[in-house]
């Protein structure tokens, strides 16, 4: 799989946005979906064995709200994603793959370029980062996540999404990009988002295709 030919790119969908925007939860319930199918980078991160070298990497760079080098996530990530094709979970001639946390820098998205076709990245976006902070701190309590517990890592989040990760919305810049409320209700941002996929021009063969 690593030299997948160039028309051999996953057809992909991007969720990105600021931690606490609801880009798990979008994901997860597209990922439910005939034909979407839903990989989350963090999630990837958290199902590491802690007690093994890569496993200690997530925890020393998560647990202070930055980002874990770019050789090693990207590495981390194909090496889930194959795992994934041979086990036949991601069908890529039918599926789109929808990532979320991933690529989450500039560099991230131009080594991801030779494995994946972008075709809509859905910008969830909430100025507010109040009511993001607020999010973070419930779903520190109910999910265990120790990176959302803490109030200066959530700030470093925030700040390490500034800086790192809203450059890539330049970097696919046009009409790829459909940028979305994300303080609206989840149902009205996941009717949004589905409202960007149907209009592409790969949907509508899907829709032709008896599956
Ligand atoms: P959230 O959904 O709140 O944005 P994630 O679960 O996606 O958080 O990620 C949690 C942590 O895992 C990040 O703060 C970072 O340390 C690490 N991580 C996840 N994805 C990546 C990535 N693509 N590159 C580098 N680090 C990552």
């Amino acid at each position: 799989m690593s030299d997948t030919p160039k028309h051999a790119r996953f057809r992909t969908l991007l969720i990105l946005g600021a931690p606490g925007s609801g880009k798990g939860t979008q994901g997860k319930v597209l990922g439910s979906i005939p034909r979407f199918h839903h990989l989350a980078c963090g999630d990837v991160f958290r199902s590491l064995d802690t007690r093994t070298p890569l496993g200690q990497k997530f925890v020393e760079y998560s647990s202070r709200g930055e980002l874990v080098p770019d050789d090693v996530t990207v590495a981390l990530w194909h090496a889930n994603v194959k795992h994934r094709v041979e086990a036949y979970l991601f069908k890529p001639e039918i599926d789109f793959l929808v990532l979320d946390g991933i690529p989450r820098n500039v560099e991230q998205a131009r080594i991801l370029e030779k494995h994946i076709e972008v075709l809509r990245v859905f910008h969830l976006s909430c100025p507010d980062r109040t009511e993001l902070a607020r999010r973070l701190r419930k779903r520190a309590l109910k999910d265990n996540r120790f990176d959302d517990a803490n109030e200066s890592v959530i700030q470093q989040r925030f700040a390490t999404y500034e800086a790192e990760t809203k450059p890539i919305l330049d970097y696919y810049s046009g009409d790829r990009i459909v940028n979305i409320d994300a303080s609206q209700p989840p149902a009205k941002v996941l009717y949004d988002i589905l409202g960007g996929v149907m209009t592409l021009d790969a949907w509508k063969e899907l829709e032709k295709m008896k599956i």
